[in-house]
């Protein structure tokens, strides 16, 4: 397995790839590597013949007050589970690399990032599709991997792609969850075992959500997400917002929706953690 710190050495390594004919697949990550990511490059590898892992804490994504210093960070034990799992190559530059100092082109996605973690997160999608887009040009894949852990990234890359011309094929891979059903990612490194254990307050919840919209249908989706802020705040969740929204244009659902998505972003003490459920209507 190859690494690359430097732009110009992956996209020499790219090109001579495709080249040689062969198709890259690209899984994009900010590292401290769990079975939600290793799951995306367990897809990518049975989508191609050359798969590129990311790893960038991306500093443009990161609000000012938010956990970019603190994001935890181990590349020797990403760089073995890459290797593991059969990647070609990891990527992962400075971000010095990556950000010239005078810097003046931004990819701004005008309306869905306006949503859901938009809101609380003004800045944060300018800055994934500004650096997705530099990923898609420096490692030049023919298919990327995303999970639906991040719904709203998964929707809005999809419309970047489409609206950009990106010659690339947007794959969504499904949200891996420990046994005890809390969706994995790597902030949950925060959390003291209390706030880990209130924490499975969440997909508890959007469980009970689901049933009562299997039960009643859409009209259900008010009374569902008053039962989910109940029991998250009962077990001392903070919480940013609960919505259920038509999953494919983060409007409220009409009666055109044929699939909902219930998204929520919940503070465990200086934890946020965001968790969703599909559910087809
Ligand atoms: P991150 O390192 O958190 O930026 O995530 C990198 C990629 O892994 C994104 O496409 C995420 O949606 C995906 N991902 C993170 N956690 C999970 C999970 N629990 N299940 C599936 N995909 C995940």
């Amino acid at each position: 397995m190859e690494i690359f710190r430097k732009v110009s050495d992956m996209q020499a390594f790219a090109k001579n790839a495709i080249r040689e004919g062969k198709k890259i697949a690209l899984v994009p990550t900010m590292g401290f590597l769990h079975e939600g990511h290793l799951s995306l490059i367990d897809r990518a590898c049975k989508e191609a013949d050359v798969v590129i892992v990311s790893i960038f804490v991306n500093p443009t994504q990161f609000g000012p007050t938010e956990d970019l210093d603190k994001y935890p960070r181990d590349f020797q034990r990403d760089k073995d589970l890459c290797e593991a799992r059969g990647a070609s190559a990891i990527f992962a530059p400075e971000p010095s690399e990556m950000y010239a100092p005078d810097r003046s082109i931004w990819v701004d996605e005008e309306k869905l990032s306006k949503k859901l973690c938009g809101k609380s997160r003004p800045i944060h999608f300018r800055g994934v599709c500004t650096v997705v887009s530099k990923l898609f040009n420096i490692c030049l894949p023919d298919v990327a991997i995303f999970g639906q852990k991040d719904a709203q990234q998964a929707l809005i890359i999809k419309r970047m792609v489409r609206d950009l011309n990106f010659p690339i094929e947007i794959i969504v891979s499904p949200l891996i969850r420990e046994a005890s059903g809390l969706a994995m990612s790597s902030r949950n490194k925060y959390l003291t075992a209390e706030q880990k254990e209130d924490a499975l307050s969440l997909s508890r919840s959007l469980k009970t959500a689901e049933k009562m919209i299997a039960k009643d249908g859409l009209s259900a989706c008010g009374a569902a997400v008053e039962a989910m802020r109940a029991e998250i705040t009962t077990c001392n969740g903070e919480i940013d917002y609960i919505e259920c929204l038509d999953s494919s244009t983060l409007e409220e659902p009409t009666d055109k929706t044929t699939e909902l998505l219930i998204a929520l972003a919940v503070k465990f003490g200086t934890t946020r953690l965001i968790d969703n459920i599909l559910i087809g209507v």
